[in-house]
């Protein structure tokens, strides 16, 4: 069907219209940034403003970004990188083959703005047309199986929304790693959680009241008749689903899941038809699930079979045109982000098409691409040095455990054991997902969107028929991220954040410990963490630790959760200390690490003072500086809402609990940061 040549020339052409294509900006650096720090502030009084005070004056959020800092950054230069690296490919012309013919036209389809104009609505009409046809509950329950998807993931990249009835997510089972299983999650909503719509706070009450519009719009824009009426069935009938969703923080609880056999669904969960559901999701033959929610997915169930059929077919039909509408006409693209951009995270202006474009590519070809950029960003000298930083904080992280006054012998050797075992990829998986099976045609932009998230539910639903591979990869290597796998005790650090400013071969250790070796020891700490503490080395959900010392480790939790609880961006609003939580302990857990096997480093010899810092303030000021970042009030009230993560400010802060910290800055018992050596959390 497809002819490469014409592809090769369609996207070059694309490419060479595209107005974005300016010369790459200058690569950034890794090394402290004086220039945006502000020294007029006490770093014990707010460590944040004293690292990052200079670079938040003097530095807008750009109009097409809900928060701006490293992390933005370097994903901007990514996606620089990777366009460039699909212009070459493109100019490769004949030569392009195989997977760089699909990311070649994913990627031209989506930039052929005329040709998609053009179609309008046509794209997506046989998909609403069978919603239109759905005539009872069987024909529902088909069209909701046919819909689920491989797009949550609970305990890796903790991505637990679907706007789907139910999310999917495949991996070895909670107490059995021997094999994987399906994992059921609740779904249905087309705002970020349940807090949006029964939260009685007046910015939630202005959320709802901009989705309603929205949803309005979105019914008048795909052509149905009376779009206000079905825009409150739609809300009304979501309303019902969110107040039997789990809330964020009950999502966090791993034994609450529990595993059903195919006929316990229908028995404990009656209303569905679940032959009709699982057979057309490709379930049918799975004997036993994972259920996440137990209490929410019977509830949903309920509301499938009570809820009015015309209700869901409203529903149906509006999540279609939602999914659909980046990859439709500009008035579709537009309306989307006027509320997933302007209202939810309150950003003013959309990003150039270009980048939308290339995250859409890089999402459905994830490892095609991450080959691309590993070959030309990632040379073997950086995976090796960081193999090796990598060692270093692993065995600096052993020695704090046989430190450890409050643990027992037992603990402590099933520490050591889970912690001999941890499986670290760096940059990128040792085997390459094989996209032959991905059907990628020219011209039918969101043919090909649907095509890549079925192939790639596929390719999950194939490990329930294979053995387990504990170094399955969860991020692409251009991601710029890191993951903790608690059920594969395995760790991922994709090449994209093994870059300056985060880390470079050529920086010195203060700087590369206090970004990068912070990040890596927050990771491997996960392992350890409230999560991990409850998955032993096999990567099953097991008790390993005694009593007394889970004890121990929740007072000293609870501590934590309390530092955070008293955190308040705005008057109205605290940070969650509990749903947090895990992340808060990996983040002190993470620059003690750091810190030690720095000083392992160097050998305990003293860093000599550069730019006027010690090697201990600069190795501080690096963590402060790599958590540097900007928001806009509705995404951070968003992050607060559904994130596990605190914002990025108040990370910053966590070097308070550091005793190396008062000494580098001489921090005093009158600043705000300061915590009495008693109060200061030590868990690791
Ligand atoms: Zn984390």
């Amino acid at each position: 069907m497809n002819d490469r040549n014409l592809a090769a020339t369609l996207l070059f052409a694309l490419l060479a219209a595209l107005p974005a294509c300016k010369p790459a900006p200058p690569p950034l650096t890794a090394g402290i940034d004086i220039a945006g720090m502000d020294k007029s502030i006490a770093p014990g009084d707010d460590f944040n403003g004293y690292t990052n005070g200079g670079w938040i004056k003097n530095t807008p959020i750009p109009s097409d970004k809900a928060s701006y800092g490293i992390f933005s950054m370097l994903a901007d230069q990514t996606r620089t990188r990777l366009r460039d690296l699909i212009q070459e490919t493109a100019k490769a012309g004949s030569a392009a083959a195989g997977d760089a013919r699909k990311i070649g036209d994913f990627y031209a389809t989506f930039m052929d703005e005329a040709a998609i104009q053009s179609k309008g609505i046509a794209p997506l009409k046989p998909e609403l047309d069978a919603i239109r046809a759905v005539k009872d509950r069987r024909d529902l329950a088909r069209i909701l199986g046919s819909e689920l998807r491989a797009d949550v993931d609970v305990l890796n990249n903790t991505d637990l929304q679907t706007p789907n009835i139910f999310g999917v997510w495949v991996t070895q089972g909670l107490t059995d790693p021997s094999q994987s299983y399906p994992y059921l999650l609740q779904g249905g909503l087309g705002m970020p959680d349940r807090e949006y719509y029964v939260s009685t706070n007046p910015h939630m009450a202005d959320v709802r009241k901009q989705y309603l519009e929205h949803l309005q719009a979105m019914f008048g824009l795909a052509g149905f008749t009376n779009p206000a009426e079905r825009a409150h069935r739609v809300l009304d009938l979501e309303t019902a689903i969110a107040k039997v969703h789990a809330t964020r923080v009950e999502s966090e609880d791993v034994h609450s899941a529990v595993t059903w056999n195919r006929r316990e669904l229908a028995s404990k969960a009656p209303g569905l038809d679940w032959t009709a559901l699982l057979t057309a999701a490709g379930l049918n033959d799975v004997p036993v699930f994972y259920i996440w929610h137990p209490k929410a997915i019977p509830a949903l169930s309920k509301l499938a079979a009570s809820e009015p059929l015309d209700s869901w077919k409203d529903w149906l039909a509006v999540h279609a045109v939602e999914r659909a509408a980046p990859f439709l006409a500009k008035a579709f693209v537009d309306e989307s982000f006027n509320f997933y951009g302007k209202a939810l995270n309150g950003t003013p202006e959309q990003r150039p098409r270009w980048q939308r474009g290339m995250d859409f590519t890089s999402n459905a070809l994830g490892d095609a691409v991450g080959k691309l950029y590993v070959a030309r960003y990632f040379p073997p000298e950086t995976k090796a040095k960081v193999q090796a930083m990598v060692a270093d904080l692993i065995s600096a992280f052993g020695r704090r455990i046989d430190a450890l006054s409050w643990m027992s012998p037992e603990t402590r050797q099933k520490a050591k054991a889970k912690l001999a075992t941890l499986k670290v990829g760096v940059g990128y998986p040792d085997h390459w997902i094989d996209y032959a099976g991905l059907e990628v045609n020219a011209g039918d932009a969101l043919g090909n969107q649907e095509r890549a998230a079925l192939f790639h539910y596929h390719q999950q639903l194939a490990k329930l028929h294979q053995p387990v591979d504990r170094s399955e990869w969860w991020m692409t290597p251009q991601t710029v991220n890191a993951v903790n796998l608690p059920l594969q005790n395995a760790l991922n650090f994709p090449a994209a954040i093994i870059q300056p400013p985060y880390y470079d071969v050529k920086a010195d250790d203060a700087h590369n410990y206090g970004a990068m070796g912070a990040i890596i020891g927050h990771e491997i700490s996960h392992s350890f963490d409230d999560q991990g503490s409850q998955f032993d080395a096999q990567g099953r959900l097991a008790n390993w630790w005694t009593k007394d010392d889970m004890d121990h480790f929740k007072t000293a939790s609870e501590a934590l959760a309390a530092q955070f609880d008293a955190y308040k961006p705005f008057p109205d609003l605290a940070v969650n200390g509990h749903q947090t939580l895990s992340e808060n302990i990996a983040d002190v857990a993470g620059l003690l690490d750091s810190y030690d096997a720095y000083h392992i480093a160097l050998h305990d010899a003293a860093d000599p003072v550069k730019d006027g810092f010690t090697g201990d303030q600069r190795f501080f000021i690096s963590f402060g500086q790599s958590w540097r970042d900007k928001i806009r009030e509705e995404a951070l009230r968003r992050q607060i809402a559904t994130d596990g993560h605190a914002p990025d400010q108040y990370r910053a802060d966590t070097v308070r609990n550091i005793d190396a910290w008062y000494a580098a800055f001489s921090v005093t018992g009158s600043q705000a940061l300061y915590l009495a050596s008693k109060d200061r959390v030590r868990i690791w």
